[in-house]
Order: C-alpha cells, then sequence, then structure tokens
C-alpha cells in the first residue's frame, strides 16, 4: 500500500506480443490482488485481449483498468491495423514496429503527467520509459519477459565474448564467469548477439541495457528454488536487482481462467476438455511453438509424418490457419486427420495452453521455448522436448535439458528470425518417444513433477515468490511515504 489513504498505484506498459502481455497481465492481476491498484497500458487493438482476461479480476473486487493509446501503425510504415507483433508477415516489418513503438513516448509521458502512478513496470522492449517516469519522479521496473539463467547467460556473452574466439560458427565455446558450463555455438546465436554492426534493433538493445542500469530493478517471472544460482548470480555476481515472482501463470486457478489466455482460442474449452478426459494420464504430447515462430509447409509435413511414426497421441497446434473449408492443406500427408481420428487432435490458431498443459492426460511437450511456455511446461510438471527458433530460446533450451534435465533436444543447430530450422521425421519421432515412454522419460517426468510442486508451494503465501513479491510491494510502498 502506498499509504492508509492512498493504495500504492503500478503501472504496466507490456511490448504488444502475447508473450511478453499474457505474461504481465497475470502480473498485473497478482499485484491487484495485494490491493495494488494495477493500470495496464496498451492500444485499442490489443485492450480487449485484456480485458476479457481481467474481468475476473474485477468481479473479486480488485483494482485493475486499462489506458490505451493510439500506435501510430500507419505513421511508422505499417499495415493499418497492425498493432502486434503476431499480424507482423515479414521480418521486415519488425524495423517499423519498433519504430512505432518508440513514436509512443509523448502520449505516454501525458499518462503519466496525468496519473502519476508510484512505480513503472515497463518492457525491456521501452527503454525509453526509465527517463520518462524519472521526470515524474516515478521508479521504473524492467520486465524482459525470460528467465534469471538467460539473462546471466546473455550477459556473460556481451561482457566476454568468447564466440569471437572459436574459428567457425559449428566450433562450441563456453560463455564464462556463469554456475554452470554452457556450451553454445554461434550459429545458435541470435543476429543481435554476434554482430557489432550498429543496427537498429541492436541499437535498441543497447537502449534497453543502458536504461535497465538506471532503472528500479527488474521483476522476473521465475521462482528461486528454479534457478537459485543463477537468481544468486544475477543479484550479487551481476550486481542487479532483481524480484522473481512466478511462474506468474499460477495465478490462473481454474479452467475457465486458463482458456481465456491471450488470443481467442480456436477450440472451445468443452471440446478440448472433453478430447482430453477421454485419454489416459500422461499419455498425450501437446505440441506447441508459441506464438511468433512459423515453420515452412516442408516443416510441416516433417512433424505430422514424425509423430504419427512415433505412435503416441497428440494435440498439435498449427499457427496457419485455413481459409475455409475446401483450402487444401498440402503439408498434411494424404489421409492424416482420418488416421489420426481420436488419436491426435490438431488446433489450427489459438490454443488454450494452460489447460491443456494442466491436464492429467498431457504427459509431455514439444515446445519452441519461449520462456512462457517453458515455465508453463515446469509448472505442469512435463518432460519437453525442446525445439528452439529465435530470441533466447537456446538459453532456455539449455536449462531445460542440462541444468533442470528434465527434457531432450530434437537436435535445432541454428538460430533463424521467426522461421524455423528443418528438422527431419526421425528426429522427431526419435525425441518425441524418449520423453514419451521409457526409464529416460519416467525420469525426466519424476524431476519435472517435483519442480511443478515446488511452483506451486512458490506461489503460495510464505512461499519463495509470494515473499519476493511482497518484499517489493512493501519497499515501493515505503518510498510513498
Ligand atoms: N500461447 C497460447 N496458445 C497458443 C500459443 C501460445 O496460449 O496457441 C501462449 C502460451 O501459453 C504462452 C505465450 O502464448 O503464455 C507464448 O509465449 P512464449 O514466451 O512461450 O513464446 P513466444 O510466443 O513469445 O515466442
Amino acid at each position: 500500500m502506498g499509504s492508509a489513504s492512498h493504495p500504492l498505484h503500478i503501472f504496466f506498459f507490456p511490448f504488444f506480443a502475447h508473450g511478453h502481455m499474457i505474461p504481465t497481465i497475470d502480473m498485473a492481476r497478482l499485484f491487484a490482488a495485494r490491493g495494488v491498484v494495477a493500470t495496464i497500458v496498451t492500444t485499442p487493438l490489443n485492450a480487449p485481449l485484456i480485458s476479457k482476461a481481467i474481468q475476473k479480476t474485477i468481479t473479486l473486487g480488485y483494482k485493475i483498468n486499462i489506458q490505451t493509446i493510439k500506435f501510430p501503425s500507419v505513421e511508422a510504415g505499417l499495415p493499418e491495423g497492425c498493432e502486434n507483433v503476431d499480424s507482423i508477415t515479414s521480418p521486415n516489418m519488425i524495423g517499423n514496429f519498433m519504430k512505432a513503438a518508440a513514436m509512443l513516448q509523448e502520449p505516454f509521458e501525458q499518462l503519466l503527467s496525468e496519473y502519476h502512478p508510484d512505480c513503472l513496470v515497463a518492457d525491456m522492449f521501452f527503454p525509453w520509459t526509465t527517463d520518462a517516469a524519472a521526470q515524474f519522479d516515478i521508479p521504473r521496473l524492467v520486465f524482459h519477459g525470460t528467465s534469471l539463467f538467460s539473462l546471466c547467460a546473455s550477459e556473460c556473452l556481451r561482457l566476454y565474448e568468447p564466440h569471437k574466439k572459436v574459428s567457425s560458427d559449428s566450433e562450441s565455446f563456453v560463455i564464462p564467469n556463469l554456475p554452470d558450463e554452457i556450451r553454445l555455438t554461434r550459429m545458435q546465436l541470435s543476429d543481435f548477439d554476434k554482430t557489432d554492426e550498429v543496427t537498429d534493433i541492436n541499437k535498441l538493445f543497447k537502449e534497453s541495457r543502458e536504461a535497465e542500469k538506471r532503472s528500479y530493478g527488474v521483476v522476473v517471472n521465475s521462482f528461486y528454488e528454479l534457478e537459485h544460482a543463477y537468481a544468486d548470480h544475477y543479484r550479487e555476481v551481476l550486481g542487479r536487482k532483481a524480484w522473481h515472482i512466478g511462474p506468474v501463470s499460477l495465478c490462473n486457478r481454474d479452467n475457465e481462467e486458463k482458456a481465456q489466455r491471450g488470443k481467442e482460442a480456436s477450440i472451445t474449452e468443452h471440446e478440448c476438455l472433453k478430447w482430453l478426459d477421454s485419454k489416459k494420464p500422461n499419455s498425450v504430447v501437446y505440441i506447441c511453438f508459441g506464438s511468433v515462430a512459423n515453420f515452412p509447409e516442408s516443416q510441416l509435413r516433417e512433424i505430422a509424418i514424425g509423430l504419427e511414426a512415433s505412435g503416441q497421441e497428440f494435440i498439435w497446434v498449427v499457427r496457419k490457419s485455413k481459409h475455409n473449408e475446401e483450402d487444401k492443406e498440402e503439408w498434411l500427408p494424404e489421409g492424416f486427420e482420418k488416421r489420426m481420428e481420436g488419436k491426435g487432435l490438431i488446433i489450427r490458431g489459438w490454443a488454450p495452453q494452460v489447460l491443456i498443459l494442466d491436464h492429467e492426460a498431457v504427459g509431455g511437450f514439444v515446445t519452441h521455448c519461449g520462456w512462457n511456455s517453458t515455465l508453463e511446461g515446469v509448472s505442469a510438471g512435463v518432460p519437453m522436448v525442446t525445439w528452439p527458433v529465435s530470441a533466447e530460446q537456446f538459453y532456455n533450451e539449455k536449462q531445460v535439458t542440462q541444468i533442470l534435465k528434465i527434457g531432450v533436444g530434437v537436435g535445432v543447430q541454428k538460430w533463424v528470425r521467426m522461421v524455423g530450422d528443418s528438422i527431419k521425421k526421425e528426429a522427431i519421432e526419435k525425441a518425441v518417444n524418449q520423453i514419451m515412454v521409457g526409464e529416460e522419460a519416467e525420469e525426466m517426468r519424476n524431476r519435472a513433477k517435483a519442480l511443478a510442486d515446488i511452483a506451486r508451494l512458490a506461489v503460495e503465501a510464505g512461499g519463495s515468490s509470494y515473499s519476493d513479491l511482497n518484499s517489493l510491494i512493501q519497499e515501493l510502498g515505503s518510498r510513498c511515504h
């Protein structure tokens, strides 16, 4: 609380991508449930996704609301209505999208001056918010949307540049000064990690790092027990101020809340549960690559054949949607859906991911290793096949396979922007079976279930994340007195 007469008011400003909006909404709801007044700032076309997700919190009497600012799509050279990364259709549009995001500074400052919140939690993609908030003496917290492990790994990569000391893109190097020996190759690094060129996106990352140094601290969607060595490393060795308050997805307790995250699902909650209810515990593998990654049709075909060959039951989320019933989906092997009837379910579009993962029938997860998906997999206690594509997903893969030992890699070698590397059907079949059947799968499942139990405890009263959130709220409250 800010004071007896004035509850703490916090602005949340998520980047316009589902992987950033979804956890920020959960986070705002967590703060609101502790008596904070939470305002989520977004753009008109993103607002409906948020209002749907905060309905229940409002009904419970907590104070959470939305403020919108106009997104200058057309002014920045984007098509009208392009306000979310999921409507970006080619990598060339990313630059314009970032330009539009930077143009929000002025209207955002107007909101700050009008409402004067006590704190701002803003996404790393809005580096200018630190100074904007400072003008009004408002502390800014940074939200990266990733783990402490990957924050440490990327910082040590930047500091020590081990990738410049190998002679080829496929030669592995160790990232120095980390609690574990983490090996990567140059091929697995993002474009921005490995180039010294001053590109727009590199400039943005640089500004983001500099703004972070002037910020109040960092809030992380993770829990101490999951990565304590890295939580300590981040604070004590790298000298950062951070609060871990996750897994934030665990604030979605009932099926309705779980089914309502993000976009409108392409399957009803009822239909989805009916399908899953008919399956035995741990018998279904769930395959989903997040909200941004896309695969060419040739890769979708390999996945279909690999899944069928594995003999496992599955739910597979395919982002490509059919325009109409007659649409031929050339990538589907002849008669695939007929043969898979009752055994495999394809969801075209958006799936209620947490609802699915938390169902006892689901026993494995093929994931692109976006941090939200990874942590949702951990929270559901399922072993994973790791299939990183871009962003910091190769770091998350290391954490799952090497440190937590709850997954196996499908064998991706190369970081690519948005469109995945090609993996053969045999590798898919093998990896799926590795996490679903046999002794190794059982061991991974046991470890994953143990982590899921600890995750639940972390967010309950007295748990590590619960307590860290409390101390953050108290610290911000005392700042207001
Ligand atoms: N998600 C979902 N249904 C889908 C695809 C994604 O609910 O069909 C959610 C998923 O649960 C996660 C988020 O969208 O919370 C994706 O974030 P992540 O960090 O995993 O990946 P990104 O989309 O940022 O690559």
